[in-house]
């Protein structure tokens, strides 16, 4: 064995005695409701695919009719001999959707944040950014070189303290950061308020809508939608990979924002482009929440039930207020133990622990999609009530 090797390995031991090691979970069917892992059926309550498209037979098929007439894969990328038509077409009907002046998409949505944040602010800027932004936020703001700051969390005053004292320091460019869908809570980004900070203090609002693209606002248009505020987002960042059924992110806002992005984000110039059937089925997802606005609907619909069911039963689900729904435990032991005996009875819903969370703010996730029955949502809803009070949640 390598010293390397050997170096690692201890460090695995001492992840495996923090219990940060994850258990690899086998997946044989699409993501779909009644799914199989690990061997088992299951009721799929944690997939990230709101709309039920990731089984979709139009988006199925396009990829498949795509695979027969340009292949696999791009050959290259982008810059260089791996632009297709299709990847023309992708950013054309983003930019239709999201109703902006022009949009550029990207293999996946952790390479839109972490090539694009560093090409928006350098040296001499600073970036003002939501203390629960996601992972792939910070890379790209400790990839940026630029000062930053963190305001707590969706606090609106707390920002226009941070914008009051970073007016002062003589940065050249603010770039204000935020989520739009906080993904371990289910809230929602206070938009307007932060658009009023940007606009009294002056700054340029990036908002990532991974999990509001296709959930929030007109026809799944998200979070900028929902809050009528197209226009004043400078740079709207969404994923293929959640809402869409896909993978892929994206940036949409003007023209001037996407060519320099096109030109400088390492992430896009250095990495082959999207292959063909991806690309072809990510256009598609767009048409098909387009023809099917009712899959948003019967979602909301979902979600509204959902919640109301464990609220009814007396869990604390937190200030979600979108179909992310945590189910709020406290301890993480509590929680793992009810992970395990919701995989008892059939269903996938995972504990999320310290560190992802505070240490006594170990919940349950869920996410319902429009894909789920009642049948399904009240076979989850009689398991969380029973274990709720075997366990002693609910009194
Ligand atoms: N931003 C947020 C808020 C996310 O939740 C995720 C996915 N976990 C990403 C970005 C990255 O997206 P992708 O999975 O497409 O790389």
């Amino acid at each position: 064995m390598g010293r390397l090797d050997s170096l690692l390995r201890v460090e695995l031991d001492n992840l495996e005695k923090e219990n940060l090691v994850w258990k690899r979970r086998v997946l044989e069917t699409p993501s779909v409701p009644r799914a199989i892992v690990d061997g088992k059926e299951v009721l799929m309550l944690c997939s990230n695919n709101y709309l039920g498209l990731t089984n979709h037979p139009k988006l199925k098929r396009k990829a498949i009719e795509t695979i027969e007439k340009f292949g696999v894969g791009s050959g290259s990328v982008r810059i260089i001999a791996g632009n297709m038509s299709l990847h023309e077409r992708l950013d054309a009907k983003i930019a239709e959707y999201k109703r902006t002046e022009s949009a550029i998409h990207f293999p996946t949505g952790f390479a839109a944040n972490a090539g694009s944040i560093p090409q928006l602010a350098g040296k001499g800027d600073v970036i003002i950014s939501d203390e629960l932004n996601h992972g792939s936020i910070i890379d790209g703001v400790r990839l940026s070189r630029a000062d930053k700051r963190v305001f707590r969390h969706a606090d609106e005053d707390d920002l226009a303290k941070v914008m009051e004292e970073v007016e002062s320091k003589g940065f050249e460019r603010r770039l204000i950061i935020t989520d739009g869908v906080f993904s371990m809570d289910g809230d929602i980004a206070p938009l307007p308020g932060i658009v009023k900070q940007a606009e009294k203090y002056g700054g340029a609002i990036y908002v990532d809508d991974a999990h509001g693209e296709g959930v929030l606002g007109e026809n799944g248009r998200g979070i900028t939608s929902h809050f009528n505020l197209e226009g004043k987002i400078e740079v709207e960042m969404g994923t293929f990979s959640k809402a869409f059924g896909n993978i892929g992110g994206f940036v949409a806002g003007s023209r001037s924002l996407t060519d320099y992005i096109f030109n400088k984000a390492r992430s896009h110039l250095l990495s082959s482009s999207m292959p063909p059937a991806t690309t072809a089925s990510c256009i598609a997802a767009l048409e098909v929440v387009e023809e099917e606005p009712e899959i948003i609907q019967t979602l909301w619909r979902n979600s509204k039930h959902f919640k109301e069911g464990l609220k009814e039963s007396g869990f604390d689900i937190g200030r979600s207020v979108t179909p992310i729904t945590p189910v709020m435990l406290g301890e993480s032991p509590l929680a793992q133990r009810f992970s395990s005996e919701l995989v008892e009875r059939g269903i996938f819903a995972l504990p999320i622990v310290y560190p992802i969370v505070a240490k006594d703010k170990a919940r349950i996730r869920t996410i319902v999609s429009a894909a789920h029955t009642a049948e399904d949502l009240g076979f989850a809803l009689r398991a969380f009530e029973e274990i709720g009070q075997n366990l002693k949640v609910l009194s």
